[in-house]
C-alpha cells in the first residue's frame, strides 16, 4: 500500500514525501483536517516511508524524487496493524479493564505494533492526553529507534490536559533528530500557540463528493450508484467518513425522521408517529439512537431549505429529491425555522432527561398545530 493508495490532498502529501526525500522533514507535523479526511492513515504512511527497510530505490526516492514504501517488510507489516486505530485503542482500553485497581489508575493507553512506532491516543474517561502519556514519550523519545531508522510519535487527538500540553511543548523545544511528532487534529486552534509555532502545519482539505462517489465504485462495489451517490454527499469531503459509512443505519433513522416530520407538516399519519417514537426508549442506546435521529432531522431540514432557495443541487438526499420536493410545498421557510428552533428543545429537553418518545411527540405536534 503505497502512497499512490492515499485518497486526495495530494499537493500536501507531495510536499511531504519531499521533505522526506531529502531529508529535511520537520520534528513535528500538525495535520488538520475533518474527521474522515486520512490524518492517521497519512501519518502511518509517512511512518511506514521513514522506516521501510526495501525502499523502492537505493536512495529511497522514485523516479520523481519522492520518498515511497513497500508495504511488505516486516517494518511495514508491523506499522499498518495499527492502521485500524479504533479496534486497537478497545484492546489497550479492555486490557487496562482487567488489571487490579492500583495498576489500573496508572496504566494509560497506548497503540504500539512495532517498537519504533507509538501511539498516543486520547485516554478515557475524560478523552483527552494526558500527563503521564506525555512523561513516557519524554522518557522513550532521547533513545535510538531500535529497528527502523526514525522513531515515530502520533497524538491522535489535540485536546491535551494542561499539564500534558506544557510537557508536549518542553519535548518540542529540543527534539531529537531521530524523532518525529506527528499532532493529529480537527482544531488545531486548539493546540497551545508555542506547540504551534514549533510544528509544520498541514491541512487535508474536503474532497469534492464527485471525487468520493468515484472512488467509492471501486472501493464499495456492494453500493449501487444512489447509495453511493448519498454516501459521497453526506461525509462533507471526508473519505474515512464514506468508507465507514452507516448506510443502513442512516437509513432508519432517516425513515424514522421522515415519519416526524410529516406529522409535523400535517400530513402523516398519528399513530405511526406514536408507533415511531415509542421505539426510542431511555438508555444509553436509546440516547445514541435519538441523537442520530436528531442528526438526520437537521440535515433533511437543511436539505428542504436548499429547495426552498432553489439550490436543488445541495441537496444530499438525492435518493428521496421527489419525496422532499413534495414536502417543500408545504413547508416553507419560516416553518422549516420553527422546526428547526423546535429541536433545538427537543434537544434541551434531552439533556435534562425528559422522556424521548413525548419530547418527540410534542415537537412534531406543536409544529403541526403552529402550520
Ligand atoms: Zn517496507
Amino acid at each position: 500500500m503505497p502512497f499512490s493508495d492515499f485518497i486526495g490532498n495530494a499537493e500536501a502529501v507531495r510536499r511531504l514525501r519531499e521533505m522526506l526525500a531529502r531529508d529535511h522533514f520537520p520534528p513535528a507535523v500538525v495535520l488538520s483536517g475533518a474527521q474522515g479526511a486520512g490524518k492517521y492513515t497519512l501519518a502511518l504512511m509517512l511512518a511506514r516511508a521513514m522506516n521501510c527497510l526495501e525502499r523502492p530505490t537505493p536512495v529511497g526516492t522514485t523516479a520523481e524524487g519522492l520518498t515511497d514504501f513497500c508495504g511488505h517488510c516486516s517494518n511495514c507489516t508491523r506499522i499498518a496493524l495499527a492502521q485500524d486505530l479504533e479496534a486497537r485503542v478497545a484492546e489497550a482500553i479492555e486490557a487496562r479493564e482487567n488489571l487490579r485497581d492500583t495498576d489500573k489508575k496508572e496504566t494509560r493507553i497506548f497503540v504500539q505494533t512495532h517498537p519504533d512506532v507509538l501511539v498516543i491516543p486520547p485516554d478515557p474517561p475524560q478523552m483527552m492526553i494526558k500527563v503521564d502519556q506525555v512523561r513516557h514519550v519524554i522518557q522513550r523519545i532521547y533513545y535510538r529507534p531500535a529497528e527502523g531508522w526514525e522513531s515515530v510519535y502520533i497524538f491522535t487527538s489535540s485536546a491535551f490536559m494542561k499539564e500534558a500540553a506544557n510537557s508536549l511543548l518542553k519535548v518540542l523545544e529540543e527534539p531529537p533528530e531521530f524523532a518525529t511528532i506527528f499532532l493529529l487534529s480537527e482544531n488545531p486552534g486548539e493546540l497551545l500557540p508555542t506547540i504551534r509555532s514549533r510544528s509544520m502545519i498541514f491541512t487535508l482539505g474536503a474532497l469534492p463528493s464527485a471525487e468520493i462517489e468515484g472512488r467509492l465504485e471501486k472501493l464499495r462495489p456492494d453500493w449501487n450508484s444512489r447509495q453511493r451517490a448519498l454516501v459521497a454527499r453526506l461525509s462533507e469531503g471526508a473519505m474515512g467518513r464514506a468508507l465507514s459509512f452507516d448506510l443502513e443505519g442512516y437509513v432508519v433513522s432517516r425513515g424514522h425522521a421522515l415519519v416526524v416530520l410529516k406529522a409535523a407538516l400535517g400530513s402523516g399519519d398519528h399513530s405511526e408517529l406514536f408507533k415511531t417514537t415509542e421505539s426510542y426508549r431511555p438508555g444509553a442506546e436509546g440516547r445514541e439512537k435519538i441523537e442520530s435521529l436528531l442528526r438526520t432531522l437537521y440535515l433533511l431540514l437543511e436539505d428542504l431549505m436548499c429547495l426552498q432557495a432553489g439550490a436543488a443541487q445541495l441537496v444530499r438526499n438525492t435518493d428521496i429529491l421527489g419525496d422532499l420536493q413534495k414536502m417543500a410545498q408545504t413547508a416553507d421557510f419560516a416553518w422549516v425555522q420553527r422546526a428547526a428552533e423546535g429541536l433545538g428543545d427537543v434537544e434541551r429537553g434531552l439533556r435534562r432527561n425528559l422522556l424521548r418518545s413525548l419530547s418527540l411527540d410534542a415537537f412534531a405536534t406543536a409544529l403541526e398545530r403552529a402550520s
